[in-house]
């Protein structure tokens, strides 16, 4: 089979499956981090107008060879922020007040931003304090540029996947009392996307179940 088939009949499996799992809207996020841009090419073709990365270099190359909404969904590291602001249009990680400022500092276009929390309070997968999201709203919310779109999280391994988005949805809900205009919850990988759906997720990001497993070191 051709890579071009391979990915329009993944694409479309995850499609359907999105489409029985959702009552509600869901953006699909293929996360081609890893893979060529020639498969981000194709998935071009087949109508994909959402692409993820996590690390900046890939990010700024792929970005550059076709356009598209590209996410940011990796550890934020200060260094790399300045390249990343030019790229991105979504990023899904930020996790420190002293990032945003960062984003700020570099700005060259609106980025839609979403908050990542951490659900065992860790930083192993990244994520603030439930605490802490607060004030990184209200510093987003004070700047005229940028928008708050939501939440992201990664279950962590010590937790069960539905205990961790069972609690996800309940700390977005929260969220949004205060924050009504942050809708977003960015939830779900190619192992839990349904599940991530049942629980409110409207942005799902996916990698392996479209574009086939990676090479663990990457
Ligand atoms: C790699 C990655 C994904 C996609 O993972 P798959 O299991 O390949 O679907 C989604 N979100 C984040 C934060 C990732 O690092």
């Amino acid at each position: 089979m051709n890579r071009k088939t391979e990915l329009e009949n993944n694409l479309n499996d995850v499609k359907k499956k999105i489409a029985t799992a959702a009552k509600h809207d869901v953006t699909l996020i293929v996360v081609t981090k890893s893979f060529p841009v020639s498969d981000v090419e194709i998935l071009r073709e087949l109508g994909v107008m959402d692409f993820g990365e996590n690390r900046d270099a890939e990010g700024a190359e792929k970005s550059q060879i076709v356009p598209a909404t590209w996410h940011f969904q990796g550890q934020i590291q200060s260094n790399k922020l300045k390249s990343i602001t030019q790229w991105a249009n979504v990023i899904h990680s930020l996790d420190d007040l002293r990032h945003f400022e960062l984003i700020e500092k570099y700005t060259t276009h609106a980025l839609s931003i979403f908050l990542q929390v951490s659900l065992d309070g860790a930083h192993h997968r990244g994520g603030a304090k439930i605490k802490d999201l607060y004030s990184l709203a209200e510093a987003i919310e004070k700047s005229s540029e940028h928008t708050l779109s939501g939440i992201m999280a990664v279950p962590p391994l010590s937790m069960q996947t539905h205990t961790a988005y069972a609690q996800l949805q309940q700390i977005h809900q929260d969220f949004m009392k205060e924050f009504p205009g942050a809708s977003g919850l960015s939830a779900g990988m190619s192992g839990d996307y349904e599940m991530a759906i049942s629980y409110g997720a409207t942005h799902v990001r996916v990698g392996s179940s479209i574009l086939g497993s990676r090479s663990p070191q990457r």
